[in-house]
């Protein structure tokens, strides 16, 4: 038995990675390709009928893992804003040094082309520096952005987020929350792009207040920084909520040995 897998730690697991076909390390070296890390009997379906070269295949009971056919597959990254479970990552390694992959994007701030970001695993540990190479919005799907992210080719099995980082930034733009290297300047835009009226909406664009300290040592400047934007007292700036525990954890951990 293959044990922990996605149904009790949150992610896959070794066992169920060696599993997909493609195998991530072998995918993309004549050219971009879907690798679908969809392992669960769940009722879904989007990514068959975002192929257009029914290079998916779920058939009529919804609850089946998704079928592939590498062969039909262009690489287009329709796939991957359609996936509900962010299940769907698009790798090449035919140019360059770098392998690319493709993946879902559901924070903000949205990260710029040519960023520098740092590259996670599938369990949000750091494993490289990456480059943002491309940003597809894809606002047909609910606002699921696509990234295009330049890794070393060694990592191309294990990279699938990404971390913001300072690096890049322009000078001056002070880091108010620094668990989790939110700048003003992102705080900004979430307030005049992203349309956050509150510590809590500001929270959820820019994750500035979830890290470690839950908001301890920048909340205050951020309702600073909400009250001198929006005009309002500090009291209607709505509250945050910390939240224990402080420190991130495997769901095993809160669970126990869960079959
Ligand atoms: S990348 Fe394009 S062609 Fe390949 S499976 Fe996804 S939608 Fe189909
Ligand atoms: S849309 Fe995503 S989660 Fe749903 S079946 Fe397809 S790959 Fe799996």
């Amino acid at each position: 038995m293959d044990w922990p897998n996605l149904r009790t730690r949150g992610y896959l697991s070794p066992g169920e990675i060696a599993r997909l076909r493609p195998s991530p390390l072998e995918a993309g070296l004549r050219g971009a390709v879907a690798v679908i890390e969809c392992v669960e009997d769940i009722p879904c379906n989007p990514c068959e009928e975002a192929c257009p070269n029914g290079a998916i295949v779920v058939g009529d009971d919804i609850t089946r893992v998704p079928r592939f056919y590498e062969e039909r597959c262009t690489g287009c990254g329709l796939c991957i804003p359609a996936c509900p479970g962010l299940a769907i990552f698009v790798i090449d390694q035919s140019e360059g040094e770098d392998a690319i992959i493709k993946m879902p994007y559901e924070f903000l701030p949205v990260p710029r082309e040519g960023q520098q970001v740092q590259a996670l695993d599938r369990q949000g540990r750091a494993v490289c520096r990456g480059t943002v190479t491309k940003v597809v919005d894809a606002s047909g799907y609910n606002k699921t952005i696509v990234l295009h992210l330049a890794v070393p080719r060694q990592h191309v099995m294990d990279v699938r987020g990404i971390k913001m980082t300072n690096e890049g930034t322009p000078a001056g733009d002070p880091t108010i929350c620094r668990c989790m290297e939110v700048t003003r300047g992102e705080i900004l835009r979430a307030i005049r792009e992203g349309g956050a009226r509150s510590i809590p909406a500001i929270k959820r664009r820019t994750t500035a207040g979830m890290g470690v300290c839950q908001g301890k040592t920048c909340s205050g400047l951020i309702t600073g920084i909400l009250c001198q934007e929006i005009g309002v007292d500090p009291e209607c700036t709505g509250q945050d909520t910390a939240r224990p525990p402080v420190r991130p954890l495997a769901l095993d951990a809160l669970g126990g040995d869960m079959e």
